[in-house]
């Protein structure tokens, strides 16, 4: 990659220096640089389109089939993967499995693909709420080939979107859609911070299995907390009358489509032929993180909920 005519002289390093450069930088920052000048938009589409094709081919032979697939049905890929695609290339964590996010109506489809095209084997399907507590999901599918582990689970909300906010904490509320990555907290997640839902701990959805996810992140250099005060503070929902918004607040009803979103479009996805390809306009879902007041006397708790909005 060779952005020339970069910006603040960018243009002038070796290919080598500036992928050094751009492999420190997680997603907004990427998203912030591209927007400098068309020749960083252009060497950033490349170099994310790159990232995404190499964790792809990790999982499948054929990366547009999987992206077409996503875009026909609404499905998204979140968990580990989604994340990496957010961190500084040289700092992603690990990636082992690929999460697959669908809905019952494609459910039959998804598995289809995986089991037919990329010659996945159905290793196991588990029932709602055995070794996952989310309330959004039905099953999960746990799919092998070879070393690759791919897991398809399966929501019976309208929205693919509905586990994702229901996750153990704020670094993994990302995903990865056909045409986009999203992160839904950019901030803390680019420092490394995450918050712990407090949905685990106000409705009884803590066991042995989240408290080991949770140790898992913080053994990946992830700062916890269940305190969003103790990342630094934030204009609280309450005070919001003054001008201020900030989506860092957990009392704060947020959207999936709010100004403290970040996406990164990945471009029009390829066709296929004479195959118009449609996109699954995203339903838009709200959520609150809830939780204890932020500063004492503020309020009571409020509930942790997630809802689709349209
Ligand atoms: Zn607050």
């Amino acid at each position: 990659m060779q952005l020339d005519n970069g910006n603040g002289f960018i243009g002038i390093l070796s290919a080598e220096l500036q992928s050094n450069i751009l492999e420190e930088m997680p997603l907004p920052d990427l998203i912030t640089f591209a927007k400098t000048r068309r020749q960083n938009q252009d060497g950033i589409a490349y170099y994310m389109a790159m990232r995404r094709t190499k964790l792809f081919m990790r999982f499948v032979d054929d990366t547009n089939a999987l992206i077409e697939l996503l875009d026909r049905t609404g499905t998204v890929i979140s968990g580990s993967s989604a994340l990496s695609l957010v961190q500084p290339k040289r700092r992603a964590i690990v990636v082992r499995d690929l999460d697959v996010y669908t809905t019952e109506k494609f459910e039959d489809e998804v598995l289809k693909h995986f089991v037919e095209k990329e010659r996945y084997e159905k290793k196991l399907e588990v029932p709602r709420k055995t070794e996952y507590e989310s309330t959004a999901i039905t099953k999960i599918y746990k799919l092998q080939n070879g070393q690759k582990q791919v897991d398809v689970i399966v929501s019976d909300w309208s929205c693919t979107l509905a586990p994702i906010l229901e996750f153990h904490s704020t670094a993994v509320m990302n995903y990865i859609t056909a045409r986009s990555i999203v992160c839904l907290y950019p901030r803390w997640t680019a420092a490394n911070k995450s918050m712990i839902n407090p949905r685990l701990y106000l409705q009884n959805k803590t066991h042995m299995r989240t408290v080991y996810v949770l140790m898992k992140y913080r053994k990946r250099g992830f700062d916890l907390s269940a305190d969003a005060l103790y990342f630094g503070d934030h204009l609280c929902e309450g005070e919001k009358n003054t001008g201020g918004k900030d989506g860092y607040c957990p009392h704060v009803i947020r959207s999936t489509v709010d100004d403290e979103v970040i996406s990164w479009n990945f471009g029009p996805t390829k066709m296929l032929g004479n195959t118009t390809i449609t996109c699954q306009d995203m339903p838009i879902m709200v959520w609150c993180l809830g939780g204890q007041e932020c500063v004492e006397g503020d309020k009571e708790i409020t509930l942790s909920f997630a809802l689709v909005s349209a």
